[in-house]
């Protein structure tokens, strides 16, 4: 079923069930590297926010597309900034600005985007419904390690 809703200056058309099971289908398929590992052990405490945000698309925070970060020198065992973190659902924009980054709250931007990266869309969503969303968001370090990368 397709929903129209506005997210920050966004009106998006989507349909959650749709990506809800191309998410469960989905491969936990981040990388091994620290801060993909620390980024996918934040996703369960992600502040109310952005759990609400993720759930209103249907997606599963723990399976971003893509994760990028702010690498610090290490050690580090600080908050990390996560600048660009992508993730896919089944919709599309109907109206709103090209603009990277709007804060939804303290620490969480969100952006979506209308150039489509073909190879950061998981093949259980087809191309020509593919919506891709970008949210940058500062999580502390979970890990019991310090960063050695
Ligand atoms: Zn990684």
């Amino acid at each position: 079923m397709v929903t129209r809703a506005q997210f920050g200056p966004w009106e998006i058309e989507y349909d959650r069930e749709a990506t809800q099971a191309a998410y469960v289908a989905m491969d936990d398929a981040y990388c091994d590297c620290q801060s993909c590992r620390n980024y996918v052990a934040n996703a369960p405490f992600f502040p109310e926010a952005v759990r609400q945000f993720f759930d209103s698309l249907g997606i599963d925070p723990a399976k971003p597309s893509d994760i990028t970060s702010a690498v610090p020198p290490p050690p580090w065992n600080g908050p990390l900034s996560y600048t660009s973190n992508l993730y896919c659902c089944f919709g599309r924009i109907v109206s709103g600005p090209e603009l990277r980054n709007y804060a939804m709250s303290k620490n969480f931007g969100i952006s979506f985007l209308r150039e489509l990266y073909l190879n950061m869309i998981p093949g259980e969503i087809s191309k020509e419904q593919a919506l891709l969303i970008e949210i940058s968001i500062t999580l502390p370090w979970l890990l019991d390690e310090p960063y050695t990368e």
